[in-house]
């Protein structure tokens, strides 16, 4: 029997579909996954009549493929990884390739380059968006790693990829741990949008007074629209529409208010705090995931402080796209795009990884969460001033700021007022409004530092570093 060219380690719904992927692209393939009960239900379902065989161990599964190997690894993050990286690395020859395609830790795959620089074989850290649906259909892919392994499977990458109007929705990305770094920072954006998205929705409900259909129509509206056609606006209309099949009533509106995380926003914010970026619109939205899992104390804080009761105010009509919440939408959104570029310029220095941004803005075009029509123009900008330190500062964005600022000023106002909070678009205008700011005053906080802690200052109108003795 000939060798299979790919090989699948963990049939979880990402592994199963990205081997279907593989093999429709025309990569034979071979599946392993530690409990064999599940490599033989999916040889007999979703797999069957397909070029994929199945091994029940490890050493089976390395002999049925063709050398060189291209192995993915599609395992949970952390301890397991690690598991398979042991159990498997003693079968693995010269040119072979293992590629972690889970949402490794980008830390965690620097420390594993490290421990196989010894080996022989190569590694490929990759991350990969898009969720079951993009895995089959065609993922974004990031992969971090050597050029030469990348080479290996650049091929095999580009077929199972989606496509765009200018290539396949993956490429090159740097060495080492640059893959799953560049996805950690997609999924600190994607939390970003979520959370922008879903504070637009509670300011028609509970400010505008309007009903799960009516804010649907918004969504709809704004899906056609340069700034905000993507591919989470879409499912936000979808899944406003939907109804309980029970009894007919809104679906989302049965669904708890607690937002789980599995890691990768925290690791944004930890990068962009280590880093020195400034990430006020993300951190929002990571923190709007903590305050929500905290239900019962708010449940609780909600019986003390009062339950509020909102009058309603105007902000903007459907017709007009609810523009004062659309402005506040497309500026946060715009800035968590901003803040996520922003911390890989910094990590694209600090750890060599040589990033190129528009690259990374076309791959994220198709096939992953954030696909969206405003990475066409994150790519141009990047493209127009490669050493651009601020998307903001690009003229097409420059322009929607001075043109959406009221607008969004006019949202957090109302907001405030009515108590209502919105988290990312309140630090969003605070993140716009320090940026566009010449003068801040830190200057009273030098002045405190050095007051309490002889920590010095610097001067506007001279050189050097002072110190005054502030008490006598
Ligand atoms: P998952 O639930 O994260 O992982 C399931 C797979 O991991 C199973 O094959 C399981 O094997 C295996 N596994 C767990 N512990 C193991 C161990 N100690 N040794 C060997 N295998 C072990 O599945 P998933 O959702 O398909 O995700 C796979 C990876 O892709 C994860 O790293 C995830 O973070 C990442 N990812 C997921 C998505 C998504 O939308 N789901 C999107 C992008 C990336 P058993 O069947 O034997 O338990």
């Amino acid at each position: 029997m000939s060798k299979a060219h790919f090989g699948l380690v963990g049939l979880g719904v990402m592994g199963e579909n990205l081997v279907l992927n593989a093999e429709r692209n025309g990569f034979s393939s071979v599946v392993y996954n530690r409990t064999y009960s599940k490599t033989e239900a999916f040889l007999n379902g979703k797999g069957l009549g397909k070029k994929i065989s199945g091994a029940s161990d490890l050493q089976d599964f390395v002999n049925k493929l063709e050398r060189p190997r291209r192995i993915l690894m599609m395992v949970k993050a952390g301890a397991a990884t690690d598991a398979v990286i042991e159990q498997i690395s003693p079968y693995l020859q010269e040119d072979d390739l293992l590629i972690d395609g889970g949402n490794a830790l980008f830390s965690d795959t620097e420390r594993r380059v490290l421990e196989l620089e010894s080996k022989s074989f190569g590694y490929i850290g990759m991350g990969v968006s898009g969720g079951a649906k993009g895995a089959l259909e065609g993922p974004s892919m990031m992969p971090g790693g050597t050029k030469a392994s990348y080479k290996a499977i650049e091929n095999l990458l580009n077929k199972m990829a989606a496509q765009v109007d200018d290539g396949p929705c993956v490429t090159y990305i740097g060495p080492r741990g640059s893959g799953h770094f560049v996805k950690t920072v997609h999924n600190g954006i994607e939390y970003g949008i979520e959370q922008i998205l879903s504070e637009g929705y509670d300011l028609m409900k509970r400010v505008c007074k309007m009903n799960c259909d009516e804010i649907s129509d918004v969504f709809g509206i704004w899906n056609k629209t340069e700034e905000l056609s993507s591919y989470l606006v879409e499912i936000t209309e979808i899944c406003l529409r939907t109804k309980d099949p029970t009894d007919g009533a809104d679906l989302v509106e049965k669904i708890m208010d607690k937002a789980g995380q599995k890691g990768t926003g925290l690791w944004t914010v930890v990068s962009a705090l280590q880093l020195g970026a400034s990430v006020p619109t993300i951190y929002a939205s990571l923190n709007g995931r903590v305050m929500s899992s905290m239900k019962s104390e708010r449940v609780k804080a909600e019986k003390v402080f009062g339950k509020l009761s909102i009058e309603r105010t105007d902000l903007g009509s459907p017709s007009n796209g609810m523009s004062p919440i659309m402005d506040a939408v497309v500026l946060s959104t715009i800035a968590s795009y901003a803040q996520g570029m922003e911390i890989l310029r910094l990590a694209s220095e600090e750890y060599k990884y040589d990033l190129h941004m528009p690259s990374i803005a076309q791959i994220w075009k198709g096939g992953c969460i954030i696909r969206s029509t405003l990475l066409q123009r994150i790519q141009d900008a990047f493209n127009n001033e490669p050493q651009l330190t601020n998307l903001l500062m690009d003229p097409w964005f420059a322009e929607q700021i001075k043109n959406r600022l009221p607008g969004l000023t006019k949202t957090v106002a109302v907001a405030a007022q009515t108590g209502v909070p919105v988290p990312c678009f309140s630090s969003t205008l605070d993140y716009i409004n320090s940026y566009r700011t010449a003068r801040l005053p830190q200057n009273l906080v030098q002045a405190m530092r050095d007051c309490f802690g002889s920590h010095t200052y610097e001067r506007i109108d001279k050189e050097g570093s002072f110190h005054t003795e502030w008490i006598n």
